[in-house]
C-alpha cells in the first residue's frame, strides 16, 4: 500500500510534521533492525473514529520492548493518549496506526545500548483496492519453503523488525509464485502463520488455529476471533496443526490488523472446501466488524473512542 502522508507523525513526545519526522542513515535500527512496532486501526464508528484493541496493542508493544531489551522512555498510559492524539489531529475518520520504538543514532556496532530509544507514532488511512470482492472470495494461498524462525532464534512473539525479514521472504515468494500470500511452517512442519497474519481452520465444525508455541505473533484479531467464535457458539482447538489439514479444512481464514478476516480459498492451488467463503467464516467475519464499526454493542470492551 502507497503512503498518504497526513498532517502530523507524533515523535519523541511532540507532534511534528510529517515531512519533519526523520532519522539519519546512521540510525542503529537501520543496521541492525532494533526496532518493535505495532499495527493498530481506528474504525468509523457511529460515536465517531474510535480504536480497537488500543490496551491490547500497548500492551503488546511494552512486551515487544522488554522482550528485545529496548527500554521505552515512556508509560503505556502516554503511548495510549499518543495515539489517541495523533489520530484526533490528523483528522481521521478511519486510519491504520503505525507505533514504532527504536535506537537512534548515536553509536554504531551490535551491542546497541549507547544509542537513545526513540519512539514515532504514524497514522494513515490504509485503503485495501477489491476489499468487498477479497472478503467475499477470499485469497489464494502457497505454502512457503521457508520456515517461521525456530523458538531459539529469534522471539517471534515480540513484534520485531528482524522477524519481518523472513515475512518478506514468505510473502515475495507467494507472489512470485502467482499466490495472493504465503503460509509458513515452523520449525517442526507445523502450520504457523502467514507474513503477517494468523490463521484459522474450521474442521469437523471446530475452529482451529495454531497455538502461541508454534512461533507465530499472538495477534490481537487472533485473540478477538477466538472470543467471537466461542460468543458464537463455535469451538475453538489451539493445538498445533499438521500441514495436511490445509487440504481437508472446510473452510480457512487469516487474521490481523491489515487482514481483518480474510477468507483463504486455496492452499497450494488445492480449493478450500467447496472454494468459496464458508458458513462460519461468514458469520465470524459479519460479528467481527460489526464490533469494530460500533455497530453490536462493545460487550467486550474493545474500542476507545478518539474524541473525548
Ligand atoms: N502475525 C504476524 C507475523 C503479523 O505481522 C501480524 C500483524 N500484526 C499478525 C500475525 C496479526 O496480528 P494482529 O491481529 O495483532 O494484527
Amino acid at each position: 500500500m502507497k503512503l498518504n502522508p497526513s498532517p502530523y507523525i507524533w515523535f519523541n513526545g511532540e507532534l511534528v510534521a510529517w515531512e519533519k519526522a526523520q532519522v539519519h542513515v546512521l540510525t542503529h535500527a537501520l543496521h541492525y533492525a532494533s526496532s518493535v512496532f505495532e499495527g493498530i486501526r481506528a474504525y468509523p464508528t457511529p460515536r465517531g473514529p474510535a480504536v480497537l484493541g488500543l490496551d491490547e496493542h500497548v500492551e503488546r508493544l511494552f512486551d515487544s520492548c522488554r522482550i528485545v531489551h529496548l527500554p521505552i522512555p515512556y508509560t503505556p498510559a502516554r503511548i495510549r493518549d499518543a495515539v489517541l492524539e495523533t489520530v484526533r489531529e490528523n483528522g481521521h475518520d478511519a486510519c491504520y496506526i503505525r507505533p514504532l520504538v527504536y535506537r537512534g543514532y548515536g553509536a554504531l556496532g551490535v551491542w546497541p545500548e549507547e544509542n537513545p530509544v526513540e519512539v514515532a507514532i504514524a497514522t494513515f488511512p490504509w485503503v485495501k483496492p477489491n476489499e468487498r470482492e477479497l472478503y467475499e472470495n477470499g485469497i489464494t494461498v502457497g505454502v512457503s519453503s521457508w520456515r517461521r524462525m525456530a523458538p531459539d532464534t529469534l522471539p517471534a512473539m515480540a513484534k520485531s523488525a528482524g522477524n519481518y525479514v523472513n515475512s518478506a521472504l514468505v510473502v515475495m515468494e507467494a507472489k512470485r509464485h502467482g499466490y495472493g500470500e504465503g503460509l509458513v511452517l515452523d520449525v517442526d512442519g507445523y502450520v504457523s502463520e502467514g507474513s503477517g497474519q494468523n490463521v484459522f481452520l474450521v474442521h469437523d465444525g471446530r475452529l482451529w488455529t495454531p497455538p502461541v508455541g508454534s512461533s507465530i505473533l499472538a495477534g490481537i484479531t487472533r485473540r478477538y476471533v477466538l472470543q467471537v467464535a466461542r460468543d458464537l457458539g463455535v469451538e475453538t482447538v489451539e493445538q498445533r496443526i499438521p500441514r495436511e489439514m490445509l487440504y481437508t479444512a472446510d473452510e480457512a481464514f487469516f487474521t490481523g490488523t491489515v487482514a481483518e478476516v480474510t477468507p483463504i480459498r486455496s492452499f497450494d492451488a488445492v480449493p478450500v472446501g467447496s472454494g468459496a467463503r464458508g458458513p462460519i467464516t461468514r458469520s465470524i467475519q459479519e460479528r467481527f466488524f460489526a464490533l469494530a464499526r460500533g455497530q453490536a454493542v462493545d460487550v467486550h470492551g474493545w474500542l476507545t473512542p478518539v474524541r473525548v
